[in-house]
């Protein structure tokens, strides 16, 4: 009987233990992906860059003989429709680790082997299982550093090739037309710009990888500080879409390593935040939604937009390296990690604001939000979270841009008030934004809302006042 790959955030042919063990039982696979109420949930770029892994998929499974079956609704209601269609005797797919996905997804095992079908969850997202990594007194690790001593000499298995071939089934069941799913319709702007910053599929992916450990790898401590230049691998699109797999990019970086590239350790390890961060959800999925230390519930935050909330968020708060962070991420869909550590800080600690507000913000406008990912850098950069900054750490944007902005290269090419002639990056965020936010690129440059030190100051009393 034909055997369903449910796909989500696994969009590769290659390394895929669930696609490769449907593929090797020899019946016929029927790869299915699902919009159900988590994909409605996305966010506005997130949603478009689906659409882009979706069509490029589709492709990649048709030039192999097989096909992508696109359903929309619950997805337990959609599994049972297509096994009653099909007789298919079993659904695979690759484990997520968050509350919301692990919920569904033990209500649909459950619920399918009562019906008698053989469902099977697989690994694929992570290097190493969140079960498998234990402190030595057994419970998971709350501190990053000893995590990475736990796991940095294990044995981590040899990637999985592409399937040799993947049996079509002799009636394919009905598919949805991608394009009637409206997936770009949230982005109300700007929708050919931002696809125009995203690299799209599995192929993609591994040239991203092969340049990046060739090119950069070797440069990359220093490098991965730099907003200005390219200095990182910017993997973190295809990694939250699963185009390219976790292992892949560690044995890349073991390899890079072995051949004298001391930097390429660095690189693991920020593969080994990612899981972290997803050992982290797994464990506690409070991280997702509230602070992790619970003392943090009674700081005072502000949760309301306010004027600077918005300025915040609309890149014009006049501090240039917060803008130019913002600006970044609206046009790209990704931010630099630097941009991202300055822009939470300025949020949570000089305007004194839900980490929460900042996390919404950002699930909307990136193309490589991940759930985890997102929730354990809000929460890091607010002080709420596990092995997080310290609050009294408050970032000085001005000093920063000194430090690692120090040619001006990356607030240049992001800010275009100022500039006689501003680059098209600079001019591509005002074609996007909504009229309503009332922006010029010929304005002048706005006063900062609150400048460093009054922030900073603000946020200490309120800090030393909770005794925290
Ligand atoms: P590289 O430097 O090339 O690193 C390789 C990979 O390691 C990344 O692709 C990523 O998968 C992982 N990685 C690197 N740094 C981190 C980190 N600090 N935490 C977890 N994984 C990491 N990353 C996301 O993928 N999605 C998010 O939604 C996200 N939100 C963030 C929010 C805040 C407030 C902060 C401070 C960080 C956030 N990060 C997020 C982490 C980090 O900024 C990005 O992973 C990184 O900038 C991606 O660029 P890159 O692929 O070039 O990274």
């Amino acid at each position: 009987a034909p055997i369903i790959v449910w796909f989500r955030r696994d969009l590769r042919l290659a390394d895929h233990p669930a696609l490769s063990a449907a593929c090797d039982s020899g019946q016929p696979v029927i790869p299915v992906y699902i919009h159900d109420d988590q994909v409605a949930s996305l966010g506005a770029a997130q949603k478009l860059r689906l659409d882009l892994a979706l069509a490029q998929f589709a492709k990649a499974l048709a030039d192999r003989g097989s096909r992508l079956i696109l359903r929309k609704g619950p997805a337990l209601d959609v599994l049972r429709d297509l096994i009653g269609q099909t007789g298919a005797g079993a659904v695979y797919w690759s484990r997520l680790y968050h509350a919301a996905a692990n919920d569904r997804d033990a209500a649909v095992k459950s619920a399918l082997k009562a019906d008698g079908i053989a469902a099977r969850s697989f690994t694929g997202h992570l290097l190493f299982e969140p079960w498998t990594v234990e402190t030595k007194t057994g419970g998971f690790y709350k501190v990053y550093t000893p995590l990475w001593n736990a796991v940095r000499g294990r044995d981590v298995a040899e990637p999985l090739p592409r399937p040799a071939k993947i049996i079509a089934p002799q009636h394919w069941p009905a598919s949805d037309d991608l394009a009637a799913w409206n997936l770009r319709k949230p982005m109300q702007r700007g929708a050919d710009i931002l696809a125009r910053h995203c690299t799209v599929g599995e192929d993609a992916a591994q040239d991203r990888l092969d340049t990046f450990i060739t090119d950069r790898v070797g440069d990359y401590v220093k490098g991965r500080d730099l907003p200005g230049i390219r200095g990182t691998s910017n993997l973190s699109e295809n990694l939250t879409f699963g185009e390219i797999s976790p292992r892949i990019c560690w044995h890349a970086g073991q390899r890079a390593l072995r051949h004298g590239k001391g930097d390429a350790e660095v690189f693991l390890k920020e593969l080994v935040w990612r899981e972290f961060a997803y050992h982290l959800a797994h464990h506690t999925p409070r991280i997702l939604t509230d602070n992790w230390k619970e003392d943090w519930d009674a700081f005072p935050w502000n949760t309301d937009i306010t004027p600077q909330v918005a300025a915040w968020q609309q890149g014009r708060t006049g501090i240039p390296f917060v803008d130019a962070a913002m600006r970044e991420m609206y046009v790209t869909g990704t931010m630099h990690n630097r941009g991202r550590m300055i822009v939470a800080s300025y949020l949570t600690k000089h305007l004194m604001t839900h980490w929460k507000i900042g996390l919404d913000w950002f699930a909307d406008h990136l193309i490589d939000w991940d759930p985890a990912s997102n929730a354990m850098g809000w929460q890091w950069s607010a002080g709420s979270g596990p092995d997080a900054t310290p609050y009294f750490r408050v970032f000085n944007p001005v000093t920063q841009l000194d430090k690692f902005d120090k040619d001006r290269a990356y607030v240049t090419r992001w800010i275009a008030e100022g500039q006689r002639k501003p680059n098209d990056d600079a001019l591509a965020y005002f074609a996007m934004i909504p009229q309503s936010w009332q922006m010029r690129a010929d304005a002048a440059y706005p006063d900062p809302v609150v400048t460093p030190e009054q922030g900073r100051r603000r946020a200490l009393d309120a800090y030393g006042n909770r005794g925290f």
